[in-house]
Order: C-alpha cells, then structure tokens, then sequence
C-alpha cells in the first residue's frame, strides 16, 4: 500500500491547537478548551481542545477504521514511514525544542535539545526494525508446519504525563505503528503542543486515523480511553496511582497494559568515589537541570560514612554553581517546575525537611519569594542529609530537586536501604572497583542500573520498573515485540491427501 500524505494542519498557530483526529485538526465536540501556561513565567501561550468521552469515541473510531489496512502494510514500509518522520523531526528540531522549552520549563540548552533530538533518534531505531517482526516455526515433524506470525495488536490506547512529553510520546508511537498497529494518545494537559507538532510532522508520512492524539484532562478524557472497548492494548506512562487506575481498567476487559511509573531510584556511593567525576555523575543522576522532573532521578544518595562530608561539600559546590533561570537563555542550567500544584508539593516537602530538628540542611532551601525567581515555578536544589532511610523525604516520589543523603558504613545495610522501597525503576553505583560495581547491581532490586554513570535512556535498551514501578518494556526491540504484538500459532496437516 501507497503511504500518502495526508491533511495539512489548520487552525495551529501557537495559540490555538487542534487535537489530531483522523488526519484532521479538530476542536473538542464541546468546544471546551484548556489554557497552556508558561511556567517560568506564570502567563498563557496556548489554547487546546478540551477533549472528552465524544471526542474519544470519534478518535478510537478512526483507529478502528485506519487498523484495517495499516496492519496490512509490509512492515518494512511502515518502517519507512517511520524513518520518513525521523528525518522531519531532526530538520525541526530546534522548533520542537524551544515549543518543549516553552510549555515545560524545562532548560533548552541542557534538556529540550536533549529530547528534541533523541525523539528522532527514536524513530530511526524503530523504522529500521520492521524487518524484526519475526515468528518462529515448530518443529512438529515431517508432515506439519506450524509457524507464529507477529500479529498487531489493533488499536493502542495510550497515556503520556508531562516531565519529558515528546520522547515519551514517541515511545509509544514509534514501537506500536511500526508492529502495525495504530493509535489514541491522550497528552498531558500540562505539555501538550511538542506532541502535536510531533502529531504535525507524523502526519505527513501516515495515512489518516493511524495516530490520534487527543488533549485533555486525566478522568475527563484518559477515563473514556482506557475503557473503550475499542481500545486493544492500554499503554501509561505516568505516576503509580494513575498506573493503577490504568491497571484496574485493563483488568475490567482483560486488555494488555504496559506501565512506566514512578520512581525513588538510590546512588549508592563507595568511598574510592569520593571524586569530581562521580559528584558530576550525581548531579545528573538526580537529573538537577531537568528541576528532577525525572522519574529515574537518582533521589536517595547513600553515601559511605568515611566520604559524607567531603563528598557533599563538592556537591555543594558544583550545584549551587548551576545557573537558575529562564529557560529559553542559553546560559541557563536549570529552568522551572511544570507548574503551581507540584511547586507546592515541592515546597511542602522543603518546607517539612526544614522544619525537623533531626534532618539538616546542607544547602538550598525554599525558593527565593522576590525577584526574577519568583516570576515562575522556579525551585533550587536542596539537600537533606542526617536522617536514614524512613521519613517521608526518603520514601516519597517529590518529583522536584529534593536529595536526602544517607550515611551508610556496611555494603549489605546500604544495598537493604536501598532495595527498602516499592519503587525500582533506577539505580547508580559508583566506584572504581568494577566487581564491587557489578555485585551492587546485581543486588538492586531496579529495573536498571548504571554504574559510574547517570545518563538518560537510549533506544535499544530494555527499560522499565521492577515493584511498584511499572510492568512491561517499551524501549527497544524486544519491548516492541512483547508489548506492542501477539504471537498466533498457525498449525497445517500437510499430510491431507494419505489420511
Ligand atoms: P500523572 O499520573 O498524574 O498523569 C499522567 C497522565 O495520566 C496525564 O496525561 C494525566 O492527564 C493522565 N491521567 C490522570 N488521571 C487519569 C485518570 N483518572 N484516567 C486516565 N488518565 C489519567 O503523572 P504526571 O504528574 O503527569 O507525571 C509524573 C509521573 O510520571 C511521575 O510519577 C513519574 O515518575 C512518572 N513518569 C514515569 C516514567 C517512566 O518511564 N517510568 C517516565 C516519566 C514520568
């Protein structure tokens, strides 16, 4: 099949967007809409569509239809669409960051150029896996063929949040199109125009209804997406409390679900690592210039006790060194929160780390309440340290620039503290002593670990939580074959014409 390209967009200027439903731009059925601010700046950049149940009903409809002869299309071809759309997002780039930049807060510099571009990278690794969609046959003897195909799943009901909105989306898209399904995505009311101008450039390359994505808010129009009935395959990513109302509703119609939820990811630091290298490591481990807006920040720093205080004394130094401010100035490090309800939360947390006798400030604090700081929802990072692994600060996903430090003495203690959590999505070990490395991972109840390193995910790996962190992989090629497809036995008596 000819894969054309398909409506242009219409009514998308930055300040008023559609929602993409059957290759069109559309505005909710109730023509409600929703108001993206600036969080660094506390002032409206956009209206969306506020889309609702109709809305759902309109866009699954169109992924119904569009289903029928997507997943008839050799998935090779589909790769190529794929690897069309690859092309488009690297030539715009730069415009997808600065729109990330925008309606995030996040620093262009140090985070939305970052994901501008691994977004791309996304559909190049995909779009050359449509060739992967293998099965097997089964050795049943000389007078049987049986065989599996990968078959599709149909249509994908998927669920993004806010924190890193246009490679999460593309997590979702790249896998599940190219094993020839096709697509609802509901984005996040807090960052939803990087995924239509993502939505945008697909467009071009698909054919209509193969991808919707809708805008609005959480119960209003992700509840009418998880229970459609034509909805095949539930995907999340999201917090834990929502990944089980996700759950519950897959359960409801024994659907698949992938979930990629929260996280309270440990550093555990030996005392060789008492080093620039491992405090640069840390600093992004916690993910400090993504305001720790991450869900693998690496939040509970357990430090050896004969380097605590040297080690964050350096921490100190390079943190505060971090130039906070607005996000779209190149000189700025660290921009601001997504927006009033997590800076509050934040700020909570702060505020009850300041108020124990037992914790101690080692640097940071509330967020300044006058000048240019205060326009937005600007935080500084701040560092607990003296308690052990049990209060709130240390058990709590805070999703903002709050590290406790744990003093540890005995690596099985440590490694406890550490796997003390329902959360395992992330873990950082760092030391020189590479079996000393190892054995600690291994020991990690997480679904990744990186040793002496704390960088972000990188297509091809399989990334995804152990406990309460999620279920599934989507990452990689593995991660589409088990997530995004269904293997069907088909078994042939090729022995007919003697019986
Ligand atoms: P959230 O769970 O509040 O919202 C995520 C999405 O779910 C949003 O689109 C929201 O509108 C929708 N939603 C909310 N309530 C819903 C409901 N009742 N029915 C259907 N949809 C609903 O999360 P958030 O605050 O947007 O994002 C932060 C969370 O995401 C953190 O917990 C973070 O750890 C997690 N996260 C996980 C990963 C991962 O890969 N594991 C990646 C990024 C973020």
């Amino acid at each position: 099949m000819l894969i054309t390209t398909q409506a242009k967009p219409q009514a998308n200027t930055l300040s008023s967007r559609g929602m993409l439903i059957d290759g069109q731009w559309s505005d909710s059925t109730s023509g409600a809409r929703i108001t993206i601010e600036n969080p660094a700046k506390r002032l409206p950049i956009a209206e969306v569509p506020r889309g609702n149940a109709a809305d759902v009903a309109r866009a699954v409809a169109a992924a119904a239809k569009a289903q029928a002869s997507w997943r008839k299309v050799q998935p090779r071809e589909r790769g190529r669409a794929l690897l069309k759309i690859a092309e488009a997002l690297q030539a715009r780039s730069e415009e997808i960051a600065r729109t990330i930049s925008l309606e995030t807060g996040n620093a262009l510099r140090t985070q939305a150029r970052g994901e501008a571009n691994i977004t791309a990278d996304i559909f190049l690794y995909f779009g050359g896996l449509g060739g992967e969609l293998k099965g097997e046959t089964i050795p049943l003897g000389e007078h049987v063929l049986s065989y599996t195909r990968r078959e599709p799943l149909g249509v994908v009901g998927a669920v993004i949040p806010w924190n890193a909105p246009v490679m999460l989306a593309a997590l979702k898209i790249a896998p599940a199109l190219c094993a020839g399904n096709t697509m609802v995505m509901k984005a996040a009311e807090d960052a939803p125009l990087g995924v239509l101008l993502m939505a945008e450039i697909c467009q071009e390359f698909l054919p209509p209804g193969v991808l919707n994505v809708l805008t609005g808010f959480g119960a209003e129009c992700g509840g009418p997406l998880l229970n459609h009935p034509g909805i095949a395959k539930l995907s999340f990513t999201g917090s834990t409390e929502v990944g089980k109302i996700v759950m519950r509703a897959a359960a409801e119609r024994i659907v698949p679900v992938s979930l990629e939820l929260g996280g309270k990811s440990p550093s555990i630091v030996y005392p060789d690592a008492d080093e620039d290298w491992a405090v640069d490591g840390i600093i992004a481990a916690m993910r400090f210039t993504r305001q720790s807006q991450s869900c693998t920040a690496g939040s509970r720093l357990f430090l050896h006790e004969d380097i605590f205080d040297s080690f964050l004394s350096k921490l100190e130094k390079k943190t505060t060194a971090l130039k906070i401010g607005d996000p779209l100035d190149e000189k700025t490090d660290i921009g601001s929160i997504i927006n009033n309800k997590q800076f509050t939360k934040v700020c909570k947390y702060i505020d009850e780390g300041l108020k124990r006798s037992d914790a101690r400030l080692v640097f940071g604090g509330l967020p300044p309440r006058t000048g240019p700081l205060s326009e937005g929802y600007f935080t500084i990072p701040t560092v607990f340290a003296d308690r052990s692994n049990d209060w709130r600060l240390a058990r709590e996903e805070i999703f903002g620039p709050v590290l406790v430090a744990i003093r540890w003495n005995d690596e099985a203690e440590a490694i406890r503290m550490a796997n003390d959590s329902h959360y395992g999505l992330a873990a950082y070990v760092w030391t020189h002593d590479i079996g000393t490395g190892l054995r600690t991972a291994h020991a990690i109840e997480s679904g990744w670990v990186q040793v002496n390193q704390g960088l972000g995910q990188v297509p091809g790996m399989s990334y995804g939580g152990y406990k309460q962190s999620g279920i599934g992989r989507e990452f990689s090629l593995e991660g589409m074959l088990d997530s995004f497809t269904q293997r069907k036995n088909v078994t042939v008596n090729l022995d007919i014409h003697h019986s």
